[in-house]
């Protein structure tokens, strides 16, 4: 075995132990004041102060297992210290903890409360996007939660364990109060960020979100512009776009550009990246994978047939060891996990969950991080809130499972009998049976778009291809009309010398300290 596989799986021994795990789930346990494993962490840091007698020996335990931890892995305790000083990572370090605590070590991991809430603020929208997976128009829906509503509903999150909220759309800055709630949620200290069409971001609503505490926003460009606008359905929304960016850049906001692939924008790809990188100076492009929901059903036609996908892939992933780049390329498609995982350079790629500091991180990859972090993160690391408070597995999944006003987060999380099939990958059609099921999983969303299963295949990738074919064979009779495989020239090419065999070896220091992060943190 491999030595870092050896140290991942030694730590995953030491947690799936039924003595260390019974330990941890009780120093994980919440009490009415909060978590003793949070109060553990910040008396580590020296921070908190007075501790009771239940959370002195919760305290010794954890102190005990990050000392052992930063031993064994060549971690300094001062290293350790300093990033526990930010507490988001405090917050995702119990987050984690307590997940292993409550559902035991899994491949892949299942948190105690999401990870990243997408919150899809308002169905408003000043755009008439094709692929519209929020049916978005010019009004609110008219249950949308009031301003009181969400920030009651952040302080749920909060207490759940949640680090980062993604506000999204329809438009989120089209509702009054954004500006007052992404702040009240960056003052509890969530990590805040933005997905926008950019459009309303003037150099002045730039920098009030900077000041509200918003700490990326990622805007949606799909093409140049005539592309764009014909996606878009108005003209003048790509310079509008191309403005809100530059403002967002200005302003000293991370900035990221979103795009969503099909076969309207594909040739494009490489030079839009070229255009981001270097006349707009974003830090990151990401690749949105085209589900066909709401309004996307209609263009379904326009999705990557599986051999398209995986070249957009090596090609984005040939952009991400480029170290000659400043741009970090992504794409939320899960089987980007296994095109990082492939590959010999570089380092592992988290989908939906990810920046360079995350894929630095997780260079020197091993098999058991990869499936730690798994692919889709649905129902496991991640859901959605619909505008009127309804929890769903994933923005793309329409299925509600819970909803905010009723119930807390926690409940839902925990109960659900949707997520807990989400979270079976052995009982997944297709990708169940893939070599690559704890890594990638398949689109959960893409699964239940085209199978009406959600624990269907994907149909998106190459190795489930005989699914793309039987849809693309029952086009006549189907509500989906997508393109078989030969019907459409091919896009993008991966430069073949990056097509290397998996080689570990080069990796081995820099996996331990990634073991540690995910594994024991
Ligand atoms: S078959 Fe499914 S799990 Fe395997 S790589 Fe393809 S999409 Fe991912
Ligand atoms: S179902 Fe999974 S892979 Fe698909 S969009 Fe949602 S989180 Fe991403």
């Amino acid at each position: 075995m491999h030595e870092a596989d050896l140290v991942a799986n030694t730590v995953k021994a030491w947690l799936g132990n039924p003595i260390s795990r019974s330990l941890l789930r009780w120093v994980s346990k919440r009490t009415d004041k909060g978590s003793k494993l949070e109060s553990a962490l910040k008396k580590y840091i020296g921070e908190q102060e007075k501790l009771s007698f239940q959370e002195k020996l919760a305290y010794a335990i954890v102190k005990l297992a990050l000392n052992k931890g930063s031993e064994s892995f060549g971690v300094s305790k001062e290293q350790l210290v300093e990033s526990l000083r930010n507490p988001m990572v405090r917050r995702g370090i119990t987050n984690v903890l307590e997940g292993i605590g409550h559902y035991g070590v899994q491949r892949p991991q299942t948190t105690a409360a999401p990870f990243l809430i997408v919150w899809n603020f308002t169905k408003q929208c000043n755009l008439k996007c094709k692929h519209c997976y929020e049916n978005a128009g010019p009004k609110p829906a008219p249950d949308e939660l009031t301003t009181e509503e969400a920030k009651k509903a952040i302080d749920d999150f909060k207490s759940a364990g949640v680090v980062a909220l993604s506000f999204s759309g329809g438009e989120p800055l089209a509702r009054k109060d954004f500006l007052e709630v992404t702040k009240y949620a960056a003052d509890k200290e969530f990590y805040v960020s933005v997905a926008s069409n950019g459009t309303l971001i003037t150099k002045t609503a730039a920098q009030k979100m900077r000041e509200a505490g918003v700490q990326y926003v990622e805007i949606s460009l799909d093409g140049f512009e005539e592309t764009h606008d014909k996606f878009r359905g108005i003209p003048g929304a790509w310079k509008r776009a191309v403005e809100g960016i530059k403002n967002c850049v200005e302003a000293g906001l991370d900035t990221g550009v979103a795009t969503t692939a099909t076969h309207y924008n594909l040739k494009e790809i490489p030079k839009l990246v070229e255009f981001i990188e270097n006349d707009l100076h974003a830090k990151r492009f990401i690749v949105f994978n085209f589900i066909p929901v709401n309004r996307g059903k209609e263009i379904a036609d326009q999705d990557l047939t599986p051999k398209e996908r995986e070249e957009l892939l090596d090609f984005l992933y040939s952009k991400l060891i480029d170290n000659n780049r400043k741009l970090d390329a992504f794409s939320t498609a899960p089987q980007y996990a296994v095109t990082s995982y492939k590959f010999a350079l570089g380092p592992v790629v988290a989908t939906h969950f990810t920046n360079r500091a995350a894929s630095e991180m997780l260079k020197g990859r091993t098999k058991s991080l990869t499936e730690f972090i798994g692919g889709c993160g649905a129902g496991r690391l991640y859901c959605g809130m619909e505008p009127n408070g309804d929890i769903v597995p994933c923005v793309f999944i329409p299925i509600k499972v819970g909803n905010i006003r009723e119930q807390s987060l926690v409940k839902i999380w925990r109960e659900s009998t949707v997520l807990k099939q989400i979270r079976n990958r052995d009982a997944f059609k297709g990708c169940g049976e893939c070599e690559y099921k704890y890594i990638c999983g398949g689109c959960r969303a893409r699964a239940y778009a085209y199978f009406n299963d959600l624990q269907g295949p994907d149909p998106g990738c190459s190795i489930n291809q005989k699914y793309w074919e039987k849809i693309a064979k029952s086009n006549e009779h189907s509500k989906f009309k997508i393109a078989s495989s030969e019907s459409i020239p091919r896009g993008i090419k991966c430069p073949l010398f990056l097509r290397q065999p998996i080689n570990f070896q080069n990796f081995l220091n820099m996996a331990s300290s990634a073991v540690l992060k995910l594994e024991i943190e």
